[in-house]
């Protein structure tokens, strides 16, 4: 068998990874990376010809953004992941397909018509295509590994989370396989990521802070996976208390995907599930919670409030609106939750500038700036950790980082043969 990079080789976005053999073949994601220009995987003519399987670890556009493209090519593939995996797939294709116009609305339809829902740990078994199974990531909802069955086992990570979040369990462990393609975002020995309790206290005791001296709190956010987590964290501390029970407001994107957060618990943690089914006591729709109308919004800052609203790095959506109206009064605040990629609005108000457009208006932040770490993936030790935990492991590709964090991840995986490959670099496996 052999596998091919056709993204997400040294970088972070465009995921694409193929694997053959024995004239068998399956695509693993087919994402695209978004930046100033979006980059797309390399995929040439013979690859865009057999491209007939694929197989979708999770919905994010770095994983699943170049499906329309390959449809508007004239390939039809099968479409293989979870439920969830598919219904937040329909949310953000059809958010980017609004956001780029670079393909038709019709064309998202016919990409999800493609999809074929796999069940965890179902064997898979396509003429065409070696034999494949699924099982959990606890990175977002539905979220999946995929393990490939020929040549000696292979398992591609995807991206991934070790240790239990608020939302989701960890991930599988302990796989039996020859090959593990893994990914490296937090890859660096200096990623150390603090616990979900840590970050959860830290991110109630700041909130507490500023609705005390009067202020209001904006925590931009991404619709899927943050935003949800980051509302059942301040959910947990207003019901306790510990929170002055002040209106949270959900804003954005965050909303819809909540209807699907809500229709799929028995993907999240088993106790969330329980509670959900139980009680009828939907975590998402808790009386501390609001949906504010786009007029209201000017009005409703005027008592001390929590806005919690898309996009996650202040490049568009309500967060945007609400940062202007906050920014002159120096007892509110602004919290990150999320990584802010360079070059974005939020990474330069992260940065310290003071300065900056909103809305085509110069505006001067005078509010505070936090950032509380959350994240979806697994840190340097916890990617060690699952390495060396897996069976029978020979080989390892790193994926899925910048170089430098990738490099210094292999330094730790000394009983391996580890590789970081290149785009367009292809190994027998
Ligand atoms: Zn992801
Ligand atoms: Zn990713």
């Amino acid at each position: 068998m052999e596998v091919s990079f056709y993204g997400g080789a040294g970088e972070v976005g465009r995921s694409s990874i193929e694997v053959f053999g024995d004239k068998k073949h399956l695509l693993l994601d087919c994402g695209i990376k978004l930046g100033a220009e979006t980059e797309v995987p390399q995929i040439n003519d013979a690859l865009f010809a057999r491209s007939k399987n694929i197989v979708i670890t999770h919905a994010h556009l770095d994983h699943i953004g170049y499906l329309p493209h390959l449809f508007e090519r004239g390939q039809s593939p099968a479409l293989y992941a979870t439920k969830p995996t598919f219904a937040l797939m329909e949310l953000l294709l059809d958010d980017y397909w609004r956001i780029s116009g670079s393909f038709s609305k019709k064309t998202v339809k016919r990409v999800m018509n493609a999809g074929r829902i796999i069940p965890f740990l179902k064997k898979v078994k396509e003429k065409h295509a070696p034999s494949f199974s699924l099982h959990n990531a606890g990175h977002i909802l539905g979220s999946a590994m995929v393990e490939v069955f020929d040549g000696g086992g292979l398992i591609y990570t995807g991206d991934f989370r070790l240790r239990e979040g608020r939302l989701m369990q960890g991930c599988e462990r302990r796989m039996r396989a020859k090959t593990l393609i893994m990914e490296g975002t937090y890859g660096a020995k200096m990623d150390k990521l603090p616990s979900i309790r840590r970050a959860s206290s830290d991110l109630a005791n700041s909130v507490r802070r500023t609705l005390e001296g009067g202020g209001s709190v904006l925590i931009p956010s991404f619709a899927v996976g943050r935003g949800q987590e980051i509302m059942l964290v301040l959910e947990d501390y207003m019901r306790s208390g510990f929170l002055p029970a002040v209106p949270i407001y959900v804003d954005g994107m965050i909303r819809k995907a909540n209807a699907i957060y809500s229709k799929y618990t028995d993907f999240l943690r088993p106790e969330l599930h329980r509670r959900t089914n139980k009680s009828m006591d939907n975590p998402f729709e808790s009386r501390f919670f609001f949906s504010p109308k786009k007029q209201n919004r000017a009005k409703m800052l005027e008592e001390p409030s929590i806005i919690i609203s898309t996009s996650g790095m202040l490049s568009g959506g309500p967060a945007l609106e609400y940062l202007r109206l906050m920014a002159g009064n120096k007892k509110n605040k602004l919290i990150f939750v999320g990584y802010q990629a360079e070059g974005t609005l939020g990474r330069r108000i992260q940065d310290g500038e003071k300065f900056v457009l909103l809305d085509g208006e110069e505006c001067y932040i005078s509010l505070d700036v936090e950032s509380v770490h959350f994240s979806a993936h697994a840190d340097h030790d916890d990617l060690v950790e699952f390495a060396r935990g897996m069976r029978g492991l020979k080989k390892i590709f790193l994926v899925h980082g910048e170089e430098a964090k990738l490099h210094e991840l292999m330094a730790d995986l000394k009983n391996f043969e580890v590789i970081i490959p290149e785009i367009s670099e292809t190994f027998k496996v």
